[in-house]
C-alpha cells in the first residue's frame, strides 16, 4: 500500500468520525426542542386546568349572589307583608315570596354541582402539578445530558481538527484536494479497499487492469464507476493455491 494512501485512511478515519458527530451535533438543538415541547405540553394542560376551576369559582359567585338579591327581595317582600292591610297584596307577596324561594333552592343545586366540579378540577389540578414538577425534573436532566453532550462532541471536534491538519501536512497537496473533493461529493468515503475484484464504494465490478494498477501501482488508481480512490488490500485477496492455514 502506498504511504499516502496509508495517510489517506487515517485521515478519512477522522473525517468519517467527524462526519458522525456533525450530524450528533446537528440533532441536539432538535431533541432540546422536544424536551421543552413536552415540558411546554404539561404546563399548558395545568394552566387550562386552572382556568376551567377559575371560570367554574366565578360562576358559582354569580349564584351566590344571585341568591343573595333573591334573599334581600324575600326580606323586602316580607316588610311589605307585615305592613300591608289589603289581603289581597298579602297573597300576591306571598307568592312572590314562594316563587323567589323555589328559584333560590334550584340556584343552590346549581351550585352544589358547580362546587362537586371544582372539588374534582382541583384535583386534577394536584395531580397535574405531580406531572409537571416531574416532567420538568426529567426535562431538565434531559437538558443537561444534551449539554454535557454537545460539549464532548465540540471538544472530539476540536481535537479531530487539529489532529487531521498536523496529517495533511505529511500528504502531498493534489493528493489531498483530490481525495477532500471525493469526499464531498461521495460523504461517506473517498478511499475504498478492492474487495474481491469489487469496488468497496460502489460495489461494481472493477476492470482487471486497474486491479493490477491498485496492486502494483504506487500512482493513486480511482474506480471508473464512482470516481473513489481504490487500494489494494491483502484482507481480500484470494487464498494462494495450496496454502496452509
Ligand atoms: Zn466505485
Amino acid at each position: 500500500m502506498s504511504p499516502s494512501i496509508e495517510k489517506l485512511l487515517i485521515i478519512q478515519d477522522r473525517d468519517r468520525r467527524a462526519l458522525q458527530l456533525d450530524q450528533e451535533l446537528r440533532r441536539i438543538p432538535v431533541e432540546r426542542a422536544e424536551v421543552d415541547a413536552r415540558a411546554k405540553a404539561a404546563t399548558s394542560r395545568l394552566e387550562e386546568l386552572k382556568l376551567k376551576a377559575k371560570q367554574v369559582e366565578s360562576e358559582r359567585k354569580e349564584l351566590e349572589n344571585q341568591v343573595g338579591t333573591k334573599r334581600e327581595q324575600i326580606n323586602k317582600w316580607r316588610g311589605q307583608q307585615v305592613l300591608t292591610k289589603k289581603n289581597e297584596e298579602y297573597q300576591a307577596l306571598t307568592h312572590e315570596i314562594e316563587g323567589a324561594e323555589k328559584e333560590i333552592f334550584r340556584i343552590e343545586d346549581k351550585e352544589l354541582d358547580l362546587m362537586d366540579r371544582a372539588e374534582k378540577l382541583a384535583a386534577e389540578i394536584k395531580k397535574e402539578q405531580q406531572v409537571l414538577a416531574e416532567i420538568s425534573a426529567i426535562a431538565q436532566r434531559q437538558k443537561d445530558t444534551l449539554g454535557q453532550r454537545e460539549g464532548a462532541i465540540k471538544a472530539e471536534l476540536e481535537t479531530l481538527k487539529a489532529d487531521r491538519g498536523a496529517l495533511c501536512k505529511d500528504v502531498d497537496e493534489s493528493v489531498m484536494s483530490r481525495y477532500e473533493r471525493i469526499m464531498r461529493h461521495r460523504k461517506d468515503s473517498a478511499v475504498v479497499p478492492v474487495q474481491h475484484g469489487i469496488c468497496g464504494g460502489c460495489h461494481l465490478q472493477i476492470p482487471p487492469q486497474v486491479m493490477h494498477q491498485a496492486k502494483s501501482s504506487e500512482e493513486l488508481v480511482t474506480c471508473d464507476q464512482c470516481g473513489r480512490i481504490l487500494y489494494w488490500s491483502r484482507e481480500f485477496e484470494p487464498a494462494p493455491q495450496g496454502a496452509v492455514h
